[in-house]
């Protein structure tokens, strides 16, 4: 059998979106199950597309539905039935605009010229949430081919009901900018170890950097869960972005608004809000790691300031960074200076060959005898608690980025699983692989859970810092262990970059091990049941 989804003139008429049918028509774009004809059974004069979905049990609507509120209705109903939110559907909303008369499509032209096929896609992933009898879907196409799914995301809970209007439109914002900017490119960008730098004035734009700072700095103001939501969305799109957004928010921006003076925040604030200069934060050493206490770069006192001696490794940013946060000893005690990169003996080499976050830049910082005044010290860094402190904001942001890596990673393996067959069966069909996506499912439940309950203690001013090492140290495994099901289910397909899932995993392993690794958080916890540490 075969349902028609009725486009209507709007459609039609705008020649991006004509484009896009004429090439399905023509064959250019696999649609596999999607049938199209033009201009059959149209009673209502105006001109429209039917896009046929074989084997799907739905009516054919024959008119356009703006002008047959029967049919429309009964469309709506359908749609009701399967999913509560017509935002759940589509990402973009798209679904509701084109079944509901195509009245509103317009705001939706520009994404379906940049995911052509995934425009097609949505419409047979819309049948196929309504009768369940198809078997096409988006995970199917590698991305290669414009195969691109528009993120769906898991609220088995009701989450966004605990979300207020803004917090949810700060997370659609993000949404719609992480399909139309991130995805159609990031692949290439992991592909060829580049940062997609391009997008830095459009994140800076949107209110990214910084954003649960203050106005009065350039940035946006937002509550923690709204900060939240925003690192959720950037790392649906890769780790590697969310990275970006981290470092120059929580551990270059935070440390200046906490420990500078009110004239260093008036000076780097508001440019780094604009995304016009980027920080980097210096902590890690090549023989220090999780032990930070122990690095070995020294500030010495010189006229007029202090000169730093020392190596920095794994930084972030670090190479295409204009000033660096650094950690270093001054008489014994850690200190925080501004680090302006072009200073005289500063060094940033890239660190090459990463096979995990590749799309983000990763260097060494060397210092040798780098001078830097004393207005550049940040006056109330002092004590390894300093840098703890911005830590346990950028681990804030964590918990939550590495839920939307377990959504992306979770929706391409259900997808995917209903559109494969062996054995005669789609794979989702099989016992072994429904525990699986079960076990994914729930666990993402969960996590979203702590991430909202831990934003919420943050804005009341209640949240403890064992509090954020158990949403890290959880939010990141799980991530990892969907990450890696994902993968599984989705056997060989599942090792390429043509789906998101194999470059998910590999950032995953980075993420598992910068911001405090799985075990020193899991250190931090025994510490707060026990009172008892067992670092040493
Ligand atoms: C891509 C990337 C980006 C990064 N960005 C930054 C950045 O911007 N700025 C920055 O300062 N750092 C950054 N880091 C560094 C990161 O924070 C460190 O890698 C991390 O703290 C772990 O240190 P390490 O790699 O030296 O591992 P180690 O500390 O040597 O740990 C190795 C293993 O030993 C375990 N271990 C260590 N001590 C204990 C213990 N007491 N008990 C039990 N197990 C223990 C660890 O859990 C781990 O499994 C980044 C790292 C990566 C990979």
């Amino acid at each position: 059998m075969v349902a028609d989804i009725c486009l209507t003139r709007d459609v039609i008429n705008n020649s991006i979106l004509h484009g896009v049918i004429k090439k399905a028509i023509n064959g250019e774009i696999p649609t596999k199950n999607i049938r199209l004809r033009v201009g059959e059974g149209n009673t209502g004069g105006a001109p429209s597309v039917h896009v046929g979905i074989v084997g799907s049990k739905r009516c054919h609507f024959e008119r356009m539905a703006a002008m047959n509120h029967e049919h429309d209705a009964e469309l709506r109903a359908n749609r009701l039935r399967v999913r509560k939110n017509f935002h759940d559907v589509g990402g973009w909303g798209a679904c509701r605009d084109v079944v509901v008369g195509g009245l509103d499509l317009h705001h939706h032209i520009a994404h379906a010229a940049s995911h052509e096929i995934s425009f097609m896609a949505l419409l047979a992933q819309l049948a196929d949430d309504l009768d369940r009898g198809i078997r096409f879907h988006p995970a199917m196409i590698p991305s290669s081919l414009g195969g691109v799914m528009a993120f769906r995301g898991v609220d088995f809970y009701r989450i966004d009901d605990l979300l207020s209007d803004e917090e949810r439109l700060v997370r659609d914002t993000v949404r719609r900018f992480v399909d139309d900017r991130v995805i159609p490119s990031i692949d290439k960008h992991f592909e060829e170890g580049t940062f997609p730098s391009d997008l830095i004035p459009e994140m800076a734009a949107l209110g990214l950097f910084g954003a649960n700072l203050p106005e009065k700095y350039g940035c946006a103001n937002m509550n923690n869960v709204a900060y939240g939501l925003i690192m959720q969305e950037l790392e649906r799109g890769d780790s590697g972005l969310r990275s970006f957004a981290s470092v120059q928010g929580a551990l270059v921006m935070f440390p200046i608004h906490e420990f500078g003076s009110e004239q260093q925040k008036d000076r780097w604030l508001p440019v780094l809000a604009k995304g016009e200069t980027i920080g980097c934060f210096g902590l890690t050493e090549p023989d220090h790691g999780s032990d930070p206490g122990g690095m070995e770069t020294r500030a010495d006192r010189a006229p007029g300031g202090w000169v730093l001696n020392g190596t920095k490794r794994w930084i972030t940013n670090g190479s295409v960074a204009d000033i660096a946060i650094v950690w270093a000893k001054a008489d014994g005690e850690i200190r925080g200076f501004v680090v302006e990169t072009g200073s005289k003996g500063f060094q940033a080499p890239e660190i090459k060959k990463k096979l995990s976050l590749r799309a983000s830049v990763t260097s060494d910082l060397i210092m040798d005898e780098v001078f830097v005044p004393d207005d550049n010290v940040l006056p109330k860094a002092q004590g390894l608690r300093a840098p703890l402190k911005c830590l346990d904001q950028a681990r804030f942001g964590i918990a939550w980025g590495a839920l939307g890596a377990a959504m992306a990673v979770y929706e391409c393996a259900v997808d995917y699983t209903k559109g494969r067959t062996q054995f005669g069966q789609p794979i989702a069909s099989f016992q072994l692989v429904q525990e699986k996506l079960a076990e994914v499912f729930t666990e993402i439940t969960k996590a979203q859970l702590l991430a909202w309950r831990l934003g919420r203690l943050k804005d009341e001013g209640k949240q403890q810092f064992a509090q954020t090492s158990m949403a890290k140290r959880n939010n990141v495994w799980i991530a990892l262990e969907a990450a890696r099901t994902a993968r599984d289910l989705m056997g060989a397909n599942g090792i390429t970059l043509e789906y998101p899932v194999f470059r998910h995993m590999c950032n995953l392993e980075s993420v598992y091990t910068y911001e405090g690794t799985h075990n020193i958080h899991t250190l931090i916890l025994g510490e707060h049941i026990t009172g008892l540490q067992a670092y040493k």
